[in-house]
């Protein structure tokens, strides 16, 4: 099976947008979500709607959807994502918030568990942004392979090694556990501003990471005309 894999979507439409595009050039089996659909951007209702539209195998609830439907409470976040999250909720309809509420924490798809954060407490948003951290999650994995989102910064963690991606080379995930960061669609933090998703063929337990341009711009503008910070635009600008 060959998996198109986004995560942390950020209410950034024309992140989303260019995403679905290439998406839809790779020929995958199926999409799957790693949760934070909406959060800091200017377009909740849109993205929701069009990640529904991608007919996604898999949806998964992050933070900030957790936080949107009044979960999580608010001041687990900086002054920014309070904000936005505070905005978000006026902002999104009734069907979008019963959607957001529905999500699951974990998923599974062939070869691989899924979730947004951590499986060790997967509701209680921890990063996984060391080998020490990543290691404790190693004991929580029945599948050998386990997707996440949440820190925006793209990574495979094995046993004894840590890969940042430089490109969109193949990479094959030898025996022994992964722990596989996919980066994201709608807020990248790693100092490139281009939109990040991950391709996943279970076949040959390879992954390949996709960078894609979108209209930076125009997303940084919506957010400044919504009221929203304006540092939640300028980030988009350089990538962090
Ligand atoms: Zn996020």
């Amino acid at each position: 099976m060959k998996y198109a894999i986004i995560s942390d979507l950020h209410s950034n439409i024309e992140a989303l947008e260019a995403v679905k595009i290439s998406i839809a050039k790779e020929r995958v089996d199926a999409v799957v979500c790693l949760g934070d659909i909406v959060g800091y951007g200017a377009n909740p209702s849109e993205c929701v709607s069009m990640l529904k539209s991608m007919e996604p195998e898999v949806v998964l609830l992050g933070n900030h959807d957790d936080a949107t439907v009044g979960r999580t409470d608010i001041n687990y976040f900086n002054i920014n994502a309070r904000r936005a999250i505070i905005w978000t909720g006026g902002h999104i309809g009734d069907e979008e918030v019963k959607y957001l509420e529905g999500l699951p924490l974990v998923g599974r798809i062939d070869g691989a568990v899924l979730v947004h954060s951590s499986l060790v407490d997967p509701s209680g948003w921890d990063y996984v942004l060391t080998a020490r951290a990543a290691s404790r999650c190693f004991d929580f994995m029945e599948e050998s392979i386990c997707f996440i989102g949440h820190s925006h910064s793209p990574v495979v963690f094995g046993r004894e090694s840590y890969t940042v991606p430089d490109g969109e080379h193949v990479m094959v995930l030898e025996d022994g556990k992964h722990i596989v960061n996919v980066g994201s669609v709608g807020q990248p933090r790693d100092g490139d501003p281009r939109s990040r998703y991950l391709i996943y063929d279970s076949t040959g337990r390879t992954v390949s990471y996709r960078f894609v341009e979108y209209d930076v711009e125009t997303a940084r503008e919506k957010i400044i005309q919504a009221g929203l910070p304006h540092a939640l635009g300028d980030r988009l600008l350089f990538g962090h």
